[in-house]
């Protein structure tokens, strides 16, 4: 049986096992943490075939420098005289154009759509709370549904359903909950998920498969012969391989390092914290869109989450910044309480964000037995077993399920 071993226990190094499993493959999961808290845990559990804008956009690099100078905005990038972050900069501002925007629409859309089909199949045997009600983008000014109203027609023009919400529509939608905004766009064909449990559940289905999980194992290198890696180095040891997966996340740059590719990506921090037995009760995922931030039910409990840092691998909690998410919902939602959390209780995660809004799912070139499958920015979750499907495809060689050219790799080399 041929053995791979993949780098990266998230939701995308765990998808990939799942289907390479499938596919009759011995799996190895290696991993530098216990496999507990990581991004893939704590997120606001979207699935969102709605998001077929990527970041880099047309007007992303003005707002974003408005937001720098507020402490509590939700967005910031540390600056600092970082060679990587400089290339990783360019590249985006390069990419924040219409053209991009239009390149990349059929492309996320197919991942995403393919994904929650996927997501479909699983929530079949397994049980992550998976919920199909829909996403909202919730708006408050006029500047805001401008964008929003843009962002609608080219969901419907790709396929997309999205309608326009007005005040008493959005509120005919939460019955229990006050919404205080203009309007919002509705996205029915949106879903959510209580990531941990997706984590949880997908873990335990793997190791009764029989994948192996190797915890608190940094890989540190691989031993090569010509254009093959022929093991993984982890612990101090090696571990033979027939095929390696690169799922590391934000830390990806530092492990394909070593294997010729100066892969641009940044770790996109964000927050969030557990509003417990909620009522009212918010039925309906939102996004707020003046605020950048979510709210998602989680059974009894309300996931809020938000902001995006800029920051490298840095983990430590800006408390500005989660009182800016705090605050920001009950603008939204005058019937919820929300105080500031203490610190130890906020999760933090770091988005894998490559500059072009788009993944990277693809085999690196300079190996014949390296795929790569990382960058998908704040859209892992949702299109984590897609990803998965596509890198067993890649593998065994069978026909792809889509088109990745615009997520090879090498784009940028
Ligand atoms: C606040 C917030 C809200 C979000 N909301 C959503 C949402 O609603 N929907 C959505 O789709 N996405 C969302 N996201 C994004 C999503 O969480 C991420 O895109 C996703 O978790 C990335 O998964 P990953 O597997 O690529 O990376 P990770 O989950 O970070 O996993 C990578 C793993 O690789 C391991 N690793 C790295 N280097 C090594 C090494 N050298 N050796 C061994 N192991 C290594 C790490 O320890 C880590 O466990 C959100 C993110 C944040 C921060």
């Amino acid at each position: 049986m041929q053995h791979i071993g993949i780098v990266g226990g998230g939701i995308i190094g765990l998808s990939t096992a799942y289907y390479l499993r499938e596919a009759g493959y011995a799996v190895t999961v290696f991993d530098q943490t216990v496999l507990a808290d990581g991004c893939s845990y704590g997120n606001a559990g979207m699935i969102v075939p709605s998001h077929i804008v990527p970041l880099a956009q047309p007007g992303m690099i003005a707002k974003g420098l408005r937001w720098m100078l507020q402490p509590t905005s939700p967005f910031y990038v540390k600056p600092r005289l970082n060679a990587d972050l400089i290339r990783w900069g360019w590249l985006f501002y390069k990419h924040s154009t219409n053209e991009h925007v239009q390149y990349s629409i059929p492309a996320l859309r197919d991942i995403s759509l393919l994904s929650k089909t996927m997501y479909q199949q699983l929530a079949q045997t397994m049980d992550f709370g998976w919920h199909e009600r829909g996403l909202l983008m919730l708006y408050q000014t006029a500047a805001a549904e401008h964008e929003l109203q843009h962002e609608a027609d080219l969901a419907n023009q790709s396929g997309i359903e999205a309608r326009m919400l007005d005040q008493k529509q959005v509120q005919a939608l939460e019955p229990d909950a006050e919404v205080t905004v203009h309007g919002a766009v509705y996205y029915p064909g949106d879903a959510h998920v209580t990531p941990r449990r997706v984590m949880e559940t997908l873990i335990a289905d793997l190791k009764s498969k029989g994948v192996q999980f190797l915890e608190n194992h940094r890989v540190e290198g691989f031993a090569m012969n010509g254009s093959r890696v022929t093991a993984i180095r982890a612990g101090g040891e090696q571990y033979p391989v027939d095929e390696v997966v690169i799922a590391g996340g934000a830390w990806s740059p530092e492990v394909v390092k070593s294997l010729q590719l100066n892969l641009p990506l940044q770790g996109g921090k964000g927050y969030s914290f557990l509003l417990k037995d909620q009522s009212p009760q918010v039925r309906v995922p939102a996004i707020m869109l003046e605020a950048r931030a979510t709210a998602t039910p989680m059974g009894q409990d309300l996931r809020i989450a938000g902001t995006m840092e800029i920051n490298g691998t840095d983990l430590s909690v800006n408390m500005k910044r989660v009182q800016g998410i705090s605050q920001s919902i009950q603008r939204y939602y005058p019937g919820i309480r929300v105080d500031l959390p203490a610190r130890e209780v906020v999760w933090k995660g770091l988005r894998p964000c490559s500059p072009d809004g788009l993944p990277y799912i693809g085999r690196i070139p300079a190996y014949q037995n390296v795929t790569l499958a990382t960058g998908h920015g704040m859209m892992g979750l949702s299109l984590g077993p897609g990803t998965g499907k596509l890198v067993s495809e890649i593998i065994t060689g069978q026909s792809l399920s889509m088109d990745v050219a615009a997520f090879r790799p090498s784009r940028f080399q």
